[in-house]
This record gives structure tokens, C-alpha cells and sequence, in this order.
């Protein structure tokens, strides 16, 4: 792990992470609704005041990465950065459920087609208008943060990653450390593309990445990935 001062809050199955800057912090991600007043207990315990967020960068817009996010934008005044097409998701409040890249995430999707209402009904978010937009690979030095966004395709089109200076990469759902529905370590079962997804990481890692920071499961590093995907 590079020098780095990440704070890590655990919002369920989702973590979220705040990453330093040269005026306040930058969140990356929100998780599902209701743990709005768990992040808020957490940012008081590690000794951040809301209002030292100073902007969150939305990874994509699936709802236990965007649940507190209006709560967190009313509270701390941030702004709020997300892929140009998935703004209208995030504006609107519309959930969308990823399609599987393998057999039983595939079968998950079918289920939550099947029954549309219960899964609306837990998946819901309030809607948060966003205020910057990114389709192409952007620097956050303006905002305070020698940090890019980097746009990484394949678990969702828009999916986002955040890539600072010394190599510490944000990367939402593209990758994953933990077993889900029998998928490889590291690999998403959900996505539109299980190859995107590889190629985004691999653009990572020649960008600078050396240590991964996903959003289910605990951090690892660029070699330990490389590894197992030459396996
Ligand atoms: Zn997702
Ligand atoms: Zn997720």
C-alpha cells in the first residue's frame, strides 16, 4: 500500500473511501440508503467534519453505490462527478440491475426481472443531480486532489475509476475481493463485459495503479491481480 492516508467506511457489503486532499477529502462512492446515518456516525468517529468532503465521485450509478448520496450532498455541500451517461440514472433515480457475466449472476438477473416489484422496492435511491460530468480521462487538481478520473468500462459503460498520484486506484465494481456467486477472485460476476473489465484494469495498471481499492472486499495489489489473471 502507497503513503496515503485512505479512511475506509463499511456501508454494508459497499465501502466507500475518503481520499485526502491539499483542502478536504474526496469520497468515492455512497452505498445503499439505508445506511445514510452509519456514514455519518463513521465520518464523526474518524474526525471529519461533512463539510471537508469537498466533491464524490460517483464509480457508476447502481443503487448500493449511490443510496446516501443526496443525504451526503445535502449534508456536506459537495459536488458530485459521474460518467455523462449515467447521469440521466442518477437524476432520475432509475435502478438498473447489471446483466451477469456468468451462469448464476445470470440466473440473479432473471430473478430480479421476474420479481421487478420487491427488488425496485429494495434497490430504490434518492435522486442526486450531479454536477460534474466526465466521459473522457479528467485531472482533479482544480478540485484539490492530485488525483484523475478514469473512465473504465465494462461493469457498467459509464463505470469510473479514480487513480491518484502514488498509484492508489478507486475502482468501483470492475474488480472485486470476494467470492460472489462462485466467480474468480477479483473478477465481477456482473457486468456487461467480463473482458471490458479486464482491459479497464489493464489500462490501470499502465496508467500508474498499484494497489486496487474495489468496492466489495478489501484492497490488493496490481501484482497479486496480474497474477491470477496469467493463471
Ligand atoms: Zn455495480
Ligand atoms: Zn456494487
Amino acid at each position: 500500500m502507497t503513503a496515503e492516508r485512505i479512511h475506509t467506511i463499511l456501508l454494508g457489503n459497499t465501502r466507500t473511501y475518503l481520499i485526502p486532499g491539499r483542502d478536504g477529502f474526496l469520497l468515492i462512492d455512497g452505498g445503499h440508503r439505508v445506511w445514510g446515518n452509519w456514514f455519518f456516525r463513521c465520518l464523526a468517529k474518524i474526525g471529519v467534519p461533512p463539510h471537508q468532503i469537498r466533491l464524490a465521485v460517483i464509480t457508476h450509478v447502481h443503487f448500493d453505490h449511490v443510496g446516501t448520496l443526496q443525504a451526503v450532498k445535502n449534508c456536506c455541500g459537495c459536488k458530485v462527478a459521474v460518467h455523462s451517461s449515467e447521469a440521466a440514472l442518477l437524476s432520475s433515480g432509475r435502478v438498473v440491475i447489471p446483466p451477469g457475466t456468468l451462469f448464476p449472476a445470470r440466473l440473479v438477473k432473471w430473478m430480479t426481472g421476474r420479481l421487478e416489484k420487491m427488488t425496485s422496492r429494495f434497490c430504490t435511491f434518492e435522486p442526486a443531480v450531479p454536477d460534474v460530468l466526465v466521459s473522457t480521462p479528467i485531472s482533479l487538481e482544480k478540485h484539490g486532489f492530485n488525483a484523475r478520473i478514469i473512465p473504465t468500462p465494462g461493469h457498467t459503460i459509464g463505470s469510473l475509476s479514480v487513480l491518484t498520484s502514488v498509484g492508489n486506484a478507486f475502482v468501483g465494481d470492475i474488480a472485486v475481493n470476494m467470492p460472489i456467486l462462485g466467480g474468480q477472485r477479483y473478477t465481477s460476476p456482473f457486468g456487461y463485459s467480463a473482458r471490458a473489465m479486464t482491459a479497464s484494469m489493464e489500462n490501470l495498471i499502465k496508467e500508474g495503479a498499484r494497489y486496487f481499492y474495489p468496492a466489495h472486499g478489501r484492497p490488493f495489489d496490481a501484482t497479486a491481480w496480474l497474477a491470477q489473471t496469467r493463471d
